[in-house]
Order: C-alpha cells, then structure tokens, then sequence
C-alpha cells in the first residue's frame, strides 16, 4: 500500500513527485511512455514556480540551463510601440526562465531519481481506478503485462485526456478557439538578444522568444487555418512579410502547428483522486501559463496529501477553490494575449496600436502589466 499514486510522469506529475519524496511519503510516478516525448511544447519558465522549486533543490539546476527573458518588446506595423521590463515582477528572479519543455521535464525526471530512485515508472498505462473503504485500487498495463496497485490517494496529473478524470466520470467542459498558430524553432538571428518580440501586425501577431544554445522560437498567428503540412519556408516567408526580419529557413530545428482550446473539469477533489495541472483545466498557451499553473497546483497539494496522510484535518474545498480560481485568471488573461494577436483590419489596427502605446507608455501600467505577464497574481 503506498500513500500516493501519481498519474503523469509529465512536467506537474514529475515535480509533485519531487516534492512528496521531500517530505518521506511512499509513492510512485506512472508514466504511459515508455521514453521521454521530444516534442517541446512549454518554453516559459515563471518566478512563482521558480520560487516553489526551490524546496526540492530544482531551482539551480533549471537556472543553469534556461536563458532569463528579462523584458518584451512590442512592435505595430511602423516601428516599436514600447517596451515592458520583467524587472519589478520578482526581486529574486526579476525575469521569465526560457528552457524547452522536453529540457525542464529531463531536468525534472533527475531531480526525481536523485531524491527517490525507482519512483518513476515509465511505460506503465494506467487502465482504471476503483476506490475501496480508505484506499484506491489501480488496474494499469506495463509493457503488455497487468499491474495492480493500491494507494491511499491517487493523483490525476496525466495531461488534457486524463484517464484519471475519465474514471472519476468528471466532465471537461470548454471549447476550441478558432485561432491557429504555427511555431518553429531556428538558430537567432535578431539583434534582440534576451528580448522577447511581440509583432502586432494587421495579418495576425508574430511572437517570438530566445532561447537556450542562440535560438530563439517564432510564433505566427495563421487566421482559422491550421498549417498542418507546411513547411519551414512556408513560416519564415510569413515572418519576413509581417516584420521584415529574416530568419534561416534551412536551419529550423522545430516546426509545428497548433491549435488552442480552454477547458475546467468542475472538480478537482474526488474523494480520494485529485486532478492536478492539465487534467484539471486547459488553457491556450498564449502568454505560457498551462505548466506554471500546474507546478502551483502542486506546490498547494503536497502539504495537504501529508497533512492527511498524517491524520490531520484537511481543507479540500478551499483548495480546490483556490486552484480552480487561478485557473480561471489565466484562462481570461490568455484570451486578452489571444484577442490583441488576431488579424485586424487597418482601422481596428490603428486603434489597437495606439491603445497599446498609451498603455505601455503609462507609469502605472508597466508594474501591473509585468505581474500578470510574469504570473504573479497566482
Ligand atoms: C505550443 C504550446 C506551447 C506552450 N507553452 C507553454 C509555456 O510557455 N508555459 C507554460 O506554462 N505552458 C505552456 N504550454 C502548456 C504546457 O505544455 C502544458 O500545460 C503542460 O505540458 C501540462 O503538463 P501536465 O504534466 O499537466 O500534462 P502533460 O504534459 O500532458 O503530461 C501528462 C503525462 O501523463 C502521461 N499519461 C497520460 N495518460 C496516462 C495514463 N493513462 N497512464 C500513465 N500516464 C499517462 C502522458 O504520457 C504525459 O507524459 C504550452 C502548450 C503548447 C501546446
């Protein structure tokens, strides 16, 4: 019998491991895959997880590879609008940590292995959950064979299908949006160097990013069609028309095309299950927040699953409040970063420009803005 099962061996199912092998729980990491996904999804790594990592010693490790954002840069369609420096969002870590995710998750799994060898499981599919008296029983597959488990709680952390939440018969109410986007990863060619970009252009925004080893992402916003098939030619000729800079198309090290969506499961506590990161809500990765959102969700359970298992009274319903409020900020932020980057037409785009001036321009703005883009509300 173990106290804690953890479902997801992704980015918020490999931290919440980290941080109950902290604090002595018997657990275990189940992760489908049998080895580590290379897609790279997340680049934006936020203060306040950066300050919650630092428990668990991961806060060093993940410094020592990531490139710190210290400030954007917004563009119109004539020249720059202004600027937002990160520097008065955080004292200790006045910046956003750039990192790939498949990098954060390797950084992660061994963080893992030092502070609990064997913990993490991989090529364990979990199947189905049935909860007994004062335990769950888990009926999972490794490698073809079938396992059973037992543990006092089960965590769902296994991503936007969540089996977990499934099993719970918990809805996933939300939708799709109908923004699409493409991003491709190139070696940087821009003389912005720790800068992030943010082009505003009438035919849709172009974001793009630095990170580790002189690269640096681009982000196109592409209408409501999704550029399934395209190619890296294909995304820089769409760079190049909107803001006149010219990236290496021959040297694209990563090239995918996306399409968002929002979602909130109406529970996150289900007796003795509890659904963490995005199996408890999806949010368009607009403005980087799905990850951090997760590391916060557990950060504020850890605690609750000791206090618990040792017998104290424990507040889920606040919880769960708490989390799922979060969730709805960085839902509603996300769509403000949506709606400021779709294609606009000449007049609309005049006026956005020049809101956005004024904006950036005013004294009191810049402290907010650099919060809410740095995730401080949380
Ligand atoms: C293009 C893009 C860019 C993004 N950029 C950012 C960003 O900059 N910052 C940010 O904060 N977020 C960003 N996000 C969101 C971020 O990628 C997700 O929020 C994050 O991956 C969620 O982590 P998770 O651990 O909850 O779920 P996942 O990463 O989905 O991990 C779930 C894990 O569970 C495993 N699993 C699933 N089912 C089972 C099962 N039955 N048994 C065992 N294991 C199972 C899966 O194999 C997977 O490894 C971005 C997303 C996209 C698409």
């Amino acid at each position: 019998m173990l106290d804690v099962l953890i479902v997801g061996g992704g980015p918020v199912g490999l931290f919440l491991g980290c941080l109950l092998a902290k604090r002595g729980l018997s657990f275990r990491v189940l992760e489908r895959r049998g080895s580590p996904g290379q897609h790279s999804r997340a680049i934006g790594i936020h203060p306040p997880a950066l300050e919650a990592f630092r428990e668990v010693g991961l806060t060093e490790p993940l410094l020592a590879e990531g490139l710190p954002i210290t400030r954007g840069m917004v563009m119109g369609e004539n020249g720059p609008l202004g600027e937002l420096g990160f520097g008065t969002a955080s004292a200790e870590f006045p910046f956003i940590l750039s990192l790939p995710q498949r990098d954060t998750e390797a950084v992660l799994r061994r963080r893992l292995a030092g502070l609990a060898p064997g913990a993490f499981c991989a090529g364990v599919d979990v199947l189905k959950l049935r909860e007994v008296a004062d335990c769950i029983h888990v009926t999972a597959c490794e490698n073809g064979r079938p396992l059973e488990l037992r543990a006092r709680y089960v965590i769902g952390a296994d991503g936007w299908r969540s089996r977990v939440r499934k099993a719970l018969g918990l809805s996933f109410p939300g939708h799709l949006y109908p923004d699409k986007y493409l991003m491709g990863d190139f070696p940087d060619t821009t003389p912005l160097g720790q800068t992030a970009l943010v082009s505003l252009t009438g035919d849709g925004v172009v974001e793009s990013f630095p990170l580790p080893g002189q690269g640096r992402r681009w982000v196109v916003h592409t209408g409501e069609q999704l550029w399934g098939n395209s190619s890296a030619q294909e995304l820089t000729a769409m760079i190049e028309e909107r803001t006149g800079l010219h990236v290496p198309a021959a040297e694209c090290r990563m090239l995918s095309a996306f399409e968002v969506r929002r979602h909130r499961a109406p529970r996150m506590v289900c007796g003795r299950a509890v659904l963490i990161g995005d199996a408890a809500h999806v949010v368009s990765p607009i403005g980087g927040q799905g990850m951090n959102l997760g590391w916060l969700d557990a950060a504020a359970l850890a605690p609750l699953l000791q206090g618990s298992l040792e017998g104290r009274r424990v507040d889920w319903p606040r919880f769960e409040r708490r989390r799922l409020r979060s969730a709805a900020i960085a839902t509603r932020q996300a769509e403000l970063n949506m709606a400021a980057g779709r294609p606009a037409g000449a007049r609309a785009q005049r006026w956005r420009e020049r809101l956005i001036e004024k904006v950036l321009l005013s004294p009191t703005a810049e402290p907010l803005l650099a919060k809410a883009f740095t995730m401080r509300w949380l």
